[in-house]
């Protein structure tokens, strides 16, 4: 079992059996000690690719991004939920995202400066549920002419159709933890239900 596991098992709360509530160490306050084991275990799988880029979308993917970022001496980008004063007038890219967690759609944007077809994009989340989100992001780097390298999920809810639909899009997902269930009120690992 790794440290994210262990800490999700001492500090994650089960809400119900799709949401899982990790305030204590990621959502809300943040940890550095699980920032810096997700990173390690982000960079081990992908150190051999070549990335240029680490993307990630706010508010939540920007913490464990910026530390990947950081290992790879690459800058991170993030998608911005609205658009900032400083936006208005760029060139954007932007898609639509449907939210897990709040049930709505919302737009994403990122400036067209930032993004270009020269670049090798890892895209980082905190959560991968119905794939949302990292689809959103794909979209946007497929916009720019860039290449996904892979999307590092912190936790995947192994239990909904988000991987799935990653792989289909032909891209490599790779998890720090994967949960595959949180029935009973009990937070299952995808590794265990396999021993
Ligand atoms: P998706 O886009 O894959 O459907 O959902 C991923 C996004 O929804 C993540 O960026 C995360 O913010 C949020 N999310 C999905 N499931 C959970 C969950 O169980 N707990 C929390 N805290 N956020 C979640």
């Amino acid at each position: 079992m790794n440290y994210l596991q262990k800490r999700i098992l001492k500090d994650g709360q089960v809400i119900d059996e799709k949401i899982l509530k990790i305030d204590s160490f990621l959502n809300h306050q943040i940890d550095p000690k699980v920032m810096h084991e997700i990173q390690s275990d982000f960079f081990d799988y992908f150190k051999s690719r070549e990335i240029t880029k680490v993307l990630t979308i706010e508010a939540s993917g920007i913490a464990p991004a910026i530390m990947v970022a950081a290992h790879f001496q690459v800058p991170m980008l993030f998608a911005k939920k609205s658009e900032p004063s400083t936006l208005a007038g760029q060139d954007k890219f932007s898609t639509l995202v449907h939210s897990f967690t709040k049930n709505k759609t919302s737009e994403i944007i990122i400036s067209k400066e930032y993004l270009n077809e020269h670049d090798k994009v890892l895209i980082i989340d905190d959560f991968l549920a119905n794939g949302e989100a990292s689809l959103g992001l794909i979209d946007l780097v497929k916009q720019a002419g860039a290449e996904v390298v892979g999307v590092g999920i912190c936790v995947e809810k192994s239990f909904q159709p988000g991987r799935q639909r990653l792989i289909d899009a032909g891209v490599d997902v790779h998890s720090v933890c994967r949960i595959a269930s949180l029935a009973g009120n009990k937070v299952t690992f995808v590794d265990e239900e396999d021993e």
